[in-house]
């Protein structure tokens, strides 16, 4: 089975190649490096370094024919899109289509999307959320990721394309960018490790939902096998208070302050994963056992 991955060389894509090659598929990522690191690159993957929105992506549809495709680039920094809206809607939501129509044009049996939980739901919703809350967008980066899910669920109903959308909770783990804006457990351990104090913005009693990469990696390889729309959470909301201190007791160091609060910053997010649960996936590491997997990948990065 030939599988394509877009965003291959980033965080969460590449962990998804390294869980997809291990498990025997044939692999190419597709990924212009914005982001993306070629390091990240599984040496048994092929790689295109390529735009989601240039034309030449039909070719390598025509040429590599997969059978499935992982749609995970994108342009993710949820300010970015604030400040940019057309910039993240060109990325996001005609990066999509192009590689949509390529899915149609050359049959592919299943693509599945990296959604999002977090900026799907937005705020003042039940905490833990499910698929059927009702989504309220409130970035240009939520939105487009709910436009790419509807129009995934046209492309399904007119052109027969099988999909799975999953919508992530906060994904952490090595590999994650610790210089950029999101990504609290990576610019904490990050800092932390080389001794510079931590900015909380707020009161740090903000929750979030964390799920470890390599979970994420299986949920996405389980749902080859499902239709539909997919929360990817653990159900456990962490004040980021708490990530900082049980970051510095893995540590043994790290000093923190606080700045002001983020305004229009989301307070709660969290995800209710029992649609998913009820199909066979869980999440195989705790919170403490991902920040130690974490903490050892930035001190070997740091050596
Ligand atoms: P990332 O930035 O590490 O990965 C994105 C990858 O896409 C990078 O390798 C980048 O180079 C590539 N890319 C960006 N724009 C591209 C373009 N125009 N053409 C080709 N390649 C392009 O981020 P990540 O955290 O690994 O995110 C992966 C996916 O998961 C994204 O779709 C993101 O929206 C989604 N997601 C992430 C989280 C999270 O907590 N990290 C949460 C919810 C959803």
């Amino acid at each position: 089975m030939k599988a394509l991955v877009t965003g291959g060389a980033g965080f969460i894509g590449s962990w998804v190649v390294d869980y997809l090659v291990n498990e025997g598929f044939e692999v190419v990522v597709i990924d212009n490096l914005s982001t993306g690191k070629k390091e990240n690159l599984n040496k048994k993957a092929g790689f295109y370094q390529l735009d989601i929105r240039d034309k030449k992506i039909a070719d390598i549809f025509k040429n590599e024919k997969p059978d499935c495709v992982f749609h995970l680039a994108a342009q993710m920094d949820v300010r970015k899109s604030i400040i940019n809206p057309v910039e993240d809607a060109n990325v996001n939501i005609l990066g999509s289509l192009n590689i949509l129509n390529n899915c149609v044009a050359n049959k592919v049996k299943k693509i599945i999307f990296s959604s999002s939980g977090g900026a799907i739901y937005g705020d003042n919703v039940e905490v833990p959320s499910s698929e059927t809350e009702k989504e309220k967008p409130i970035s240009p980066y939520g939105v487009a990721k709910l436009a790419v899910e509807k129009y995934l669920g046209f492309y399904k109903k007119v052109y027969g394309l099988d999909y799975a959308s999953l919508r992530y909770a906060n994904v952490y783990g090595p590999r994650q960018n610790s210089k950029g804006e999101a990504g609290v457990i990576a610019i904490f351990s990050d800092k932390i490790l080389s001794g510079e104090k931590v900015k909380i913005n707020g009161s740090g009693k903000q929750t979030r939902d964390f799920v470890y990469m390599k979970d994420v990696a299986k949920a996405n390889v389980m749902a080859l096998n499902l239709s539909g729309v997919f929360n990817v959470g653990t159900g456990k909301e962490t004040e980021i208070n708490q990530i900082f201190q049980k970051i510095k007791e893995i540590a043994g160091k790290g000093e923190k302050f606080h700045g002001s609060a983020i305004a229009g910053e989301q307070l709660r997010s969290c995800l209710d994963s029992s649609k998913l649960n009820k199909k066979g996936w869980k999440p195989d590491y705790s919170l403490e056992l991902g920040l130690k997997e974490t903490l050892e990948f930035f001190k070997n990065k740091n050596k």
